[in-house]
């Protein structure tokens, strides 16, 4: 790791932690001018597009899927660690068989599908937020729910 004040390239390692299940942070030292950083590791993503529903593919931004999940709980009585481990479940089932390409409808299923367990009104929310009055009845047959039973 090269250093960002005088890019010597050898920078030791001070301490090493976990912030979140699957990233990891460390403190390093620059071995020539002494300048300390931090550097941050995590499984990288982002080589999945997502295909819109306008037909536009755009980059996968895990950042979207979490504010929108925490948009849909309304930051209510949980806590942080707990919406993250939401998300990151979501995006486990997501990328179960290492898909180069998702479209918007089925990272929005696999987002229902999650919050449906964990949170009824949460789920609610999303659903009237991301689904046109088409898709939820597609969708309730998918899930085998009747449309009516859910509200
Ligand atoms: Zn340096």
């Amino acid at each position: 790791m090269r250093c960002p004040h005088c890019q010597h390239e050898d920078a030791r390692v001070l301490d090493t932690r976990m912030p979140e299940p699957q990233t990891v942070k460390r403190r390093r030292q620059c071995s020539s001018c002494g300048f300390r950083f931090s550097t941050m590791e995590r499984p990288v993503r982002e080589e999945i597009s997502v295909l819109k529903r306008s037909g536009r593919m755009e980059e996968f931004d895990r950042q979207k899927i979490s504010a929108s999940v925490q948009c849909a709980l309304k930051k209510g009585n949980r806590r942080l660690e707990e919406v993250e481990a939401l998300v990151e479940e979501i995006l486990q089932n997501l990328f179960a068989e290492k898909p180069k390409c998702l479209s918007s409808q089925k990272i929005g299923e696999e987002v229902l599908r999650s919050l449906r367990r964990f949170d009824r009104l949460a789920y609610a929310r999303y659903l009237s937020v991301h689904r046109t009055f088409a898709d939820l009845k597609e969708f309730q047959r998918q899930i085998g729910e009747s449309h009516g039973d859910t509200f």
